[in-house]
């Protein structure tokens, strides 16, 4: 048995209105004035004054906005390496992402590809990037998917959706002020809010569980119900402690894996383009018969906050979609591992999948 030896984020500041210590923390790191630092900003803040003006800019720093209405695409990466390179004069200082996981994602993507050769897609799946990525920060605007402290990058490239794992993905910086999430809208704040939720109840209840997950998924566990569940908590307390609950969340699964909700709603992803967050709400919504009582008490915080999944996302697939869909989920072998331990294959047929995913 060999153990993995997980690299952490090495800095990370925590504290409202941190934000404003970014000038602080990037200086130091500017290689000479010809190398600039690059913001990757999700575009929710284009017109927002409060956010942008506060952005510490010197020489030929840029700030580039980004859309997070579709997930990381692999090209959406090249694409961004090859327009940072062709405006810098020299290889930037550093890459900081803004926004949620879609931006926190691509800054990590674009830091690595900015030092390796070849095409993004070339490096989904694990530890084949090759050399160090650029120095980058993960300043996250709202809290739930961990990938502010994962050592991965989710994209969709143009045969999977699969991450970029490697020890250099990592940010080497993170900055965790709570102000900076005070404008997500409540049905969003839920779904990715319920990402971190089900981080949790998928390592907990995984045959990977071992004390180092164990300690950080029960954290993060009980901070959700206190935030979701439990009245109490006044905004800015529930803001910082979901910030810690993703945090923590995300250090369970990278000790463990996620299960059956994130096998499935990858496939939703990769066939409908259903974000990650609202994708594992609906998954998680059909799966009692794998999650009983987490799955009864997901329904209560539904309720609580008024949140209407959408339904019937499957009623009109053709027998192809669902294959699709279905070798999407089944590719996924380590989740269901996980979940359902090494004879998951006797319960997990493509049949059933597709039943479930009919539910939905
Ligand atoms: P997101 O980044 O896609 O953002 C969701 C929405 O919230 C967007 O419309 C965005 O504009 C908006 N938003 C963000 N901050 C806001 C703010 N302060 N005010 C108002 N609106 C704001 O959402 P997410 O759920 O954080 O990230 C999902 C992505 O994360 C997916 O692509 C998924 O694959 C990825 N992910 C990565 C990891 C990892 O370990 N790398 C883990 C889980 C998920
Ligand atoms: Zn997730």
């Amino acid at each position: 048995m060999s153990y993995k030896n997980f690299p952490m984020v090495p800095r990370v500041v925590f504290g409202r209105g941190s934000f404003n210590q970014l000038n602080e923390i990037l200086s130091p790191k500017r290689l000479n004035p010809e190398a600039p630092f690059i913001f990757l900003v999700d575009d929710v803040f284009k017109n927002n004054n409060w956010l942008t003006s506060r952005i510490p800019l010197s020489y030929d720093d840029k700030v580039i906005f980004v859309s997070s209405a579709e997930e990381p695409k692999t090209s959406q990466v090249d694409e961004l390496v090859e327009h940072i390179i062709l405006t810098s004069k020299k290889r930037p200082s550093g890459i900081i992402g803004i926004g949620g996981g879609t931006l926190l994602d691509l800054a990590k993507a674009v830091s690595i590809m900015l030092t390796n050769d070849g095409e993004t897609k070339d490096y989904q799946g694990w530890d084949l990037v090759k050399n160090p990525a650029i120095y980058h920060v993960g300043i996250p605007t709202i809290s739930g998917t961990g990938a502010e402290v994962s050592r991965t990058t989710v994209l969709t490239g143009p045969t999977k959706k699969l991450g970029i794992n490697s020890d250099y993905t990592p940010f080497d910086q993170v900055v965790l002020d709570s102000e900076l999430v005070k404008g997500v809208p409540v049905d969003q704040w839920f779904y990715t809010g319920m990402d971190c939720f089900i981080h949790c109840v998928e390592s907990l209840n995984g045959t990977y569980l071992n004390a180092f997950s164990e300690s950080y998924g029960s954290l993060a566990y009980q901070l959700c119900k206190e935030i979701f569940i439990e009245d109490g908590l006044n905004e800015i307390e529930s803001q910082e402690k979901l910030m810690m609950a993703s945090w923590h969340g995300g250090m369970s699964i990278a000790y463990s894996q996620v299960g059956v909700a994130h096998a499935m709603s990858y496939g939703l992803s990769y066939l409908l383009g259903i974000k990650h967050g609202i994708g594992n709400c609906i998954v998680f919504d059909q799966l009692e018969e794998f999650y009983p009582e987490d799955v009864a008490l997901f329904k209560t915080m539904k309720e609580k906050h008024k949140i209407e999944l959408p339904q019937g996302i499957c009623a009109n697939l053709t027998d192809e979609e669902f294959d699709t869909m279905i070798n999407v989920a089944l590719g996924l072998e380590p989740l269901w591992e996980n979940a359902l331990g090494n004879h998951w294959k006797k319960t997990i047929t493509p049949k059933k999948l597709k039943e479930l995913y009919q539910k939905m």
